[in-house]
Order: C-alpha cells, then sequence, then structure tokens
C-alpha cells in the first residue's frame, strides 16, 4: 500500500461507500429504535447495513421484518459486538452475517447478559457508597429490557446532574481505574471469535484506535485475533483522523486482514451519522465482497 494515499473524497481512487456495519439501537445502549435506526438508514440509501448491539441480536428479526413490511431497499446484514477480556483491555469484536439462532451464539449472548447484570449489580453497590442510591433500577428502566451497559449509568448520573458530560460519568466514575468501577467478566476474544465462525460469521476487530493502545500492542491484538480465527477490522469510522485510517488498512494489509466500516452510531449528533466518512481505497479486500457472493 502506497503511503502517500489520502482519504479526500474528491480523490478519484476512493469510493464513498453507502454501507454500514456498526450500529446501535435501544436493544441495548442505542437511541432508536429498530425500526427507526432502520428508516434512517434507508432515507440515507445505505444498500449494506448491520445493527451491532452490545452483546444481543434481538434487534435484527425486528429489522428484518420492518424491512419485509415497508418493502425497503436496503440489504440487513446480521450483527453483533461481543465485550471481551485480552490482557485486562476490554476488546470489542463485532460478529457478522452470523446464523443469530446458532445454539453456541445463544449460549455466549446468555454469559454475557449475566456477567452484564451482574456487574451492573455491583457497580450500583460501589455508587451507593459514593451517595448515589438506586442507580441500578434507574439504569434498568433506561435500559428498557435491553442489554444494560455502562452508558446506562453514565445516563444517570448525567440526568442527577451528578456530571455534565457522558464522558465525565466515565472519568470520574465508572471508567477503568475509577472508584466505581467493576472489572467486567467477559468472555475471550477466541471465544467470540470462535463462536461468530461455528454460526457462520465473519469476526471484526471493532474501532481499533479507541482502545488506547500503542502500535506495538495493536500487532500484538490482531496476531492474537489472527490465531483465534478472526477475519476482520474497521478501518473507517466517522472519528478517525487519515493517520489512523492509513495505520489500520496498512495493519490489515500487512496480516492479511479484510477490511470492514461502521459509524458505531448509537444516536444523532454532529459528530457522527450513519454511513457517514467511511470512504475507502477501491482497492482494499473487503469483508462484505463474501457475502456478496
Ligand atoms: P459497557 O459495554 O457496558 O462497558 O459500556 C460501554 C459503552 O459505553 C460503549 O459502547 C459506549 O457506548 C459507552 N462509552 C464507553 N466509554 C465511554 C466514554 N468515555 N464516554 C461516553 N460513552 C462511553
Ligand atoms: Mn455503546
Ligand atoms: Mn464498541
Ligand atoms: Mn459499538
Amino acid at each position: 500500500m502506497k503511503s502517500t494515499e489520502t482519504f479526500k473524497k474528491q480523490d478519484n481512487n476512493y469510493k464513498s461507500i453507502r454501507v454500514d456495519f456498526h450500529s446501535h439501537t435501544t436493544c441495548s445502549d442505542g437511541h432508536l429504535k429498530p425500526h427507526e435506526l432502520i428508516d434512517r438508514a434507508s432515507n440515507y440509501q445505505i444498500q449494506q447495513f448491520a445493527i451491532t448491539d452490545h452483546d444481543t441480536v434481538a434487534a435484527y428479526p425486528i429489522a428484518r421484518q420492518h424491512i419485509i413490511d415497508n418493502n425497503l431497499d436496503i440489504r440487513l446484514i446480521s450483527g453483533i459486538e461481543i465485550s471481551t477480556l485480552w490482557q485486562n483491555f476490554e476488546i470489542h469484536i463485532v460478529g457478522l452475517d452470523m446464523d443469530v439462532n446458532h445454539s453456541e451464539l445463544t449460549a455466549l449472548i446468555n454469559a454475557q447478559q449475566q456477567a452484564r447484570e451482574e456487574r451492573a449489580v455491583l457497580m450500583a453497590q460501589k455508587l451507593q457508597k459514593a451517595g448515589f442510591q438506586d442507580c441500578y433500577e434507574q439504569a434498568k428502566q433506561y435500559a428498557q429490557g435491553g442489554t444494560i451497559t455502562r452508558a446506562h449509568f453514565a445516563r444517570v448520573l448525567l440526568d442527577r446532574g451528578v456530571v455534565n458530560t457522558l464522558q465525565k460519568a466515565f472519568d470520574k466514575y465508572i471508567g477503568k481505574g475509577q472508584r466505581c468501577f467493576v472489572k467486567p467478566l467477559w468472555c475471550s476474544i477466541e471465544q467470540a471469535v470462535s463462536v461468530i465462525s461455528a454460526a457462520g460469521g465473519y469476526s471484526v476487530i471493532a474501532h481499533p484506535m479507541k482502545y488506547g493502545l500503542s502500535t506495538k500492542w495493536l500487532r500484538r491484538l490482531i496476531i492474537d485475533f489472527k490465531h483465534s480465527g478472526g477475519h476482520a477490522m474497521e478501518v473507517a469510522s466517522p472519528q478517525m483522523n487519515d493517520q489512523q485510517r492509513q495505520l489500520s488498512l496498512a495493519l490489515c494489509d500487512e496480516y492479511q486482514l479484510l477490511a470492514s466500516v461502521g459509524s458505531d452510531f448509537h444516536y444523532p449528533s454532529r459528530w457522527s451519522d450513519l454511513g457517514k466518512n467511511l470512504s475507502l481505497p477501491v482497492h482494499v479486500d473487503v469483508v462484505w465482497q463474501y457475502w456478496n457472493k
């Protein structure tokens, strides 16, 4: 790959792709319901789309039915974002194009959901010691029966005026190393990849630039992921700068990983939206060419 490549949209070598393989709904910590997210993707003329809620595939049948009922011209790929623990880092593995009813996937989802419940209870106990009562009950209410995440707890602290941004809830209370942080009991990368493969899908390292890993550690992560049978890595998301895009593309090339792209959309904001800024150089070996065949 040439190091001089840039990511300007007007450059003829770059295609603006109408796909998005990383997004969230109210089935986890997204703000739009599955049908609302599908309508948004459809309005943006996204051709191929995946909902990748945290440790659940609950949105998939709802979204699929909505597409059928409204005769929408959008190809929905099944998806999930699995939280894993690797070297004490929480690494997110996206699974795409799986059989959502596969028994191994169902079992893993159940175990992850249980780990989330237990962590939520322990986190609420720590929050109580810090002076904040009934955070579990309120966070559960915000989760509306979907996957409970720290984003729901952050919203509780924001709405109570304890912090004035969601980021501060992580920085002061529930982020790694803070006083109300509880170490989660997620599965390993190996387990996540193995289950995604068993269910016939493709596994993807989500947002590789968001873990605060040095390039040396990122290489270690990729090598372990490859050894586990992992397939792809996200190389474009709205917030990534050109340097990060070039690095992740170069790593894909070096380690022979397929490329995936996704906005990690949670709710409408100034900074990010479905399908935005996901352009790739034309020659890149992309994960979605395989299920297109
Ligand atoms: P969990 O998987 O329960 O640990 O929750 C992680 C979710 O919280 C992520 O998917 C984000 O939506 C959100 N999140 C994580 N870190 C931050 C942060 N620093 N600021 C705002 N939201 C965050
Ligand atoms: Mn999230
Ligand atoms: Mn993530
Ligand atoms: Mn995500």
